[in-house]
């Protein structure tokens, strides 16, 4: 099926922001290259993108918003990185972050890091859009999982077919290269991504930045990082029957006997609504009563692949 692609009239975004806030996906135009939006507090929109973007893990994903005020609320701002959106923003510069506690946003939009990339976006349909929608937004790359970022609609919608609700058409990016991602969770910023803001124009403002450790291409992805969340629980996969004190993380209707506690992913075997209570489901089970996780087995297909990717790390034998 064709995804609408609309000129981004006033009429049509105060459409497109409707959709975003009944938890539809919107592709739309920034400055650097178009997004894939969704309301990045509900865990069900962000699963959405995953799977429209046959993503086969759970990368964190970009939260956007219109400015600093509105996003002040979503994660600790120190006095470096305001100084960094009084600078940059509305512009092609990401913020790593520290989340909220509160901040209400998915688990699923940081993978379950503690921390989140920020952004405010220039594009005058990309700001118009995220005001009118008045929810910070999630959004990737408006790409499948591996192919090119898209800087044109017709890019976009030859992407996607049901999964997307509307494509805005804004014309052509005019950065077309993607935001600089900087992390400002350490003492020495480190430059993630490098992108629409130069490493100069960086060092102008904040002196020393730090590189990536070389062959590390995303020192801060899931499952690489001390602050990542991991259970503290030992899990097991392909659980078919239950052990002593262990709490089960169900899939499907057919959940074996004798665990602890259950928490299902999803009782109708949805990898979608699997995917959107997976960090959730975690934590839930992560209690010190329990003696493990153990994890019924999931289908590799779909979204399924990136949960899976995901239990395989929260599995493996860790660092003590
Ligand atoms: P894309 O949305 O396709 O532009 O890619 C988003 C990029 O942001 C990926 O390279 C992510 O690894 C990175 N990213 C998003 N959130 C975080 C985070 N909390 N920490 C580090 N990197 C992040
Ligand atoms: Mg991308």
């Amino acid at each position: 099926m064709e995804v609408e692609v609309i000129k981004a009239s006033a009429e049509a975004i105060t459409r497109a922001a409707q959709l975003l806030r009944d938890g539809e996906l919107v592709a739309f135009p920034t400055e650097t290259v178009y997004g894939l939006g969704g309301d990045a507090t509900s865990e069900t929109a962000v699963a959405r993108i995953f799977a429209a973007k046959g993503r086969p893990r759970f990368n964190p994903l970009i939260v956007h918003a219109p400015g600093l005020a509105e996003a002040e609320p979503l994660a600790q701002f120190d006095e470096r990185a305001r100084r960094a959106a009084h600078r940059f923003w509305p512009g092609p510069l990401t913020l790593v972050l520290p989340r909220q506690t509160d901040s209400g946003l998915s688990l699923l939009a940081s993978a379950g890091l503690d921390t989140i990339a920020l952004r405010a976006p220039a594009h005058p349909v990309a700001q118009q859009l995220l005001r009118a929608a008045g929810i910070p937004v999630a959004a990737p790359s408006a790409n499948r999982s591996g192919r090119i970022s898209p800087t044109m609609a017709a890019h976009v919608a030859a992407e996607f077919g049901s999964g997307v609700a509307l494509i805005l058409n804004g014309g052509t990016c005019p950065v077309g290269l993607e935001s600089t991602i900087l992390d400002l969770t350490g003492c020495v910023p480190v430059l993630l991504r490098p992108g629409g803001i130069s490493l100069e124009e960086l060092m102008a403002v904040f002196g020393d930045i730090a590189m990536p450790t070389p062959g590390e291409k995303t020192p801060r992805a899931p499952g690489s990082l001390p602050s990542h969340y991991a259970p503290n629980l030992p899990v097991r996969l392909d659980a078919k029957a239950a052990r002593p004190g262990e709490a089960l993380l169900a899939f499907g209707p057919d959940a074996p006997p004798g665990f602890a506690e259950v928490a299902w992913l999803s009782r109708t075997g949805d990898l979608t609504e699997a995917a959107a209570n997976l960090f959730a489901a975690l934590r839930q089970l992560d209690r010190p009563e329990f003696s493990a996780i153990a994890v019924m087995p999931i289908p590799e297909r779909g979204l399924g692949r990136a949960i899976n990717d995901r239990l395989r790390r929260a599995a493996a034998p860790r660092p003590s």
